[in-house]
């Protein structure tokens, strides 16, 4: 008799997205005339940069010919990719990266979650609280946890992210095996500074963990003082997988290219305690289970890294930064306490009540979508999310609805 993977029963059955769409078009369907502004998922709103368009339209002329048509790529990506990814992203902030330890791919989020197929399933696992689903629903999937209980997976150690910590999670007391990082975070648009990384890269070493640092938003950050990459810190090659994703960076949403750095230094343990280079079994699974990334696009991503694309990319990051920090300034004049907004395009509220009743607030009364901050864990209950994707002129008119709202 064929049988399911009974794990996936005990995931949550609503995601997030689904239950804010179904609230949405009740709204929509019961206010036609009533222009809706959203400021909730984080999908980007701008059109790809023009060098980025530029490369893909020659990449597509080349396929076009017998004498440059490409077949099958490289599963890891193109060497002109990896190589524009290596000294760019990581060797000019000094971080000893190679070109063969970056693995280009179609997603971070399907990366953060398909790494977990060379890991044991017999892992503690810390996830930060509130968090990107994808890293505790992949947990979940893969038999890692327990059930639902109270807002929570049994078996996972929750690290809490509050206003007291500055949304920085504290090392744990306990000894956890694998540690879910995000700098700059998704939903709380926090950041950690070297020192901070630093002690996590400690932890790790000490405890022979692995840490899972996800950089998706790591071209919104203009403070100069913060890391980049982990790789930044002394050690972390060793204990750190690093995931990167052109989706924010460039507008690739649509597009699909990410990446994901496993250095040849960096190990894992079997039962015996001998160490294994999780290089190798990531290479194993990628060139098995993957097929590569479209060589057009993989020319629009090493696009990024041109002189006219990184200042492209620049002023596509500035754009959203200018709208981030609009409603940071008018969230905070309404006696609201946010975090982000600065260095990251997300900006977290403390809504004072209830995070549904907050969202049905601006949806109702404002027509405002924002993401209910509960969606992403117990300590997110209370708070709202709301992103800096949009037109400007469509931000400004958002805030002056919610203004309005607010003060009545
Ligand atoms: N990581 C974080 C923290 C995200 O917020 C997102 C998308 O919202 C992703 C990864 C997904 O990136 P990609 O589009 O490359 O799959």
């Amino acid at each position: 008799m064929i049988k399911i993977n009974e794990n996936y029963l005990k995931l949550q059955s609503s995601y997030l997205f689904s239950d804010i769409a179904k609230r949405v078009n009740a709204f929509a369907a019961s206010n036609p005339d009533r222009q809706i502004i959203r400021l909730g998922i984080g999908d980007v709103t701008r059109a790809l940069p023009g060098a980025c368009i530029a490369a893909l339209h020659g990449a597509v002329d080349e396929m076009s010919i017998d004498s440059t048509f490409r077949g099958y790529g490289p599963e890891q990506g193109y060497e002109f990719l990896r190589e524009a990814i290596a000294q760019n992203d990581f060797q000019a902030v000094g971080a000893d990266i190679h070109p063969d330890e970056v693995f280009v791919s179609d997603g971070a989020k399907c990366d953060t979650g398909n790494i977990l197929e060379i890991l044991s399933s017999n892992l503690t696992i810390a996830v930060p609280d509130p968090v990107y689903p994808v890293y505790v629903d992949t947990n979940v999937m893969a038999g890692r946890t327990g059930g639902w209980s109270d807002g929570r997976y049994e078996g996972l150690v929750y690290l809490e992210a509050t206003e007291a910590n500055g949304y920085v999670p504290e090392i744990p007391n306990e000894r956890v095996d694998l540690i879910y990082l995000c700098f700059p975070n998704n939903p709380t648009g926090a950041t950690a500074t070297r020192q901070q990384l630093s002690q996590w890269v400690a932890y790790a070493k000490e405890n022979k963990a692995l840490i899972l640092y996800d950089a998706a938003y790591v071209a919104f950050i203009r403070d100069e003082s913060l890391p980049r990459s982990i790789y930044e810190i002394e050690g972390a090659r060793g204990v750190a997988i690093e995931f990167r994703s052109f989706s924010k960076t460039a507008g690739f949403t649509g597009t699909r290219c990410a990446y994901t750095v496993v250095p040849k230094s960096c190990v894992a343990y079997d039962t015996q305690m001998k160490a294994h280079d999780l290089h190798s079994l990531w290479n194993r699974r990628h060139t098995t289970k993957f097929n590569g990334v479209s060589y057009p696009v993989q020319r629009a991503a090493e696009a990024v890294y041109s002189d006219a694309g990184k200042e492209q990319v620049r002023q596509l990051t500035d754009y959203y930064l200018r709208n981030a920090s609009l409603i940071l300034e008018r969230m905070t004049g309404l006696g609201y306490t946010c975090a982000g907004g600065e260095n990251s395009p997300y900006i977290w509220v403390n809504a004072r009540m209830d995070s549904w009743e907050f969202f049905d607030l601006l949806l109702n009364k404002a027509a405002v979508v924002c993401t209910p901050g509960s969606g992403f864990g117990a300590c997110g209950r209370g708070y709202i999310r709301l992103s800096a994707f949009n037109q400007h002129e469509q931000v400004e008119v958002a805030m002056d609805r919610i203004e309005e709202v607010v003060r009545k």
